[in-house]
């Protein structure tokens, strides 16, 4: 389905490059009606793609299971963790020893940062 989506964003956004470059200076009602429908299916499309995450919003177990304690206001999670289960295993790991480097911990936040 997320793949789905992002081809049918690339095909509205090529679509509407198409119309627009096609305009002429004085462009008809029927134009620039074509032009806003394949405008809207490009936002629809743009942004069903938020969803391509999955529940955890982690972008390496995008269906992993979502950490229990997540929003939990009585037993807030440290600064940091997200809402994956298994990295928060695992930063919990980590702070459990803190001399053991992880370098892993900051390549994954470049990639939730990109996500
Ligand atoms: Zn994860």
């Amino acid at each position: 389905m997320g793949y789905a989506d992002l081809r049918e964003l690339q095909t509205a956004l090529t679509t509407a490059s198409d119309i627009a470059s096609s305009l002429q200076a004085a462009p008809t009602r029927r134009d620039a009606d074509q032009l806003v429908d394949v405008l809207r299916q490009a936002l629809t499309a743009a942004s069903s793609l938020s969803t391509l995450t999955g529940p955890t919003g982690c972008a390496i177990h995008p269906n992993g299971a979502v950490d229990p304690l997540y929003g939990d206001p009585e037993d807030p999670l440290p600064p940091g963790y997200g809402k994956c289960l298994l990295c928060n295993d695992r930063r919990r790991r980590a702070d459990a020893k803190p001399h053991q480097p992880y370098h892993w911990d900051r390549s994954e936040h470049a990639l939730r940062r990109s996500a």
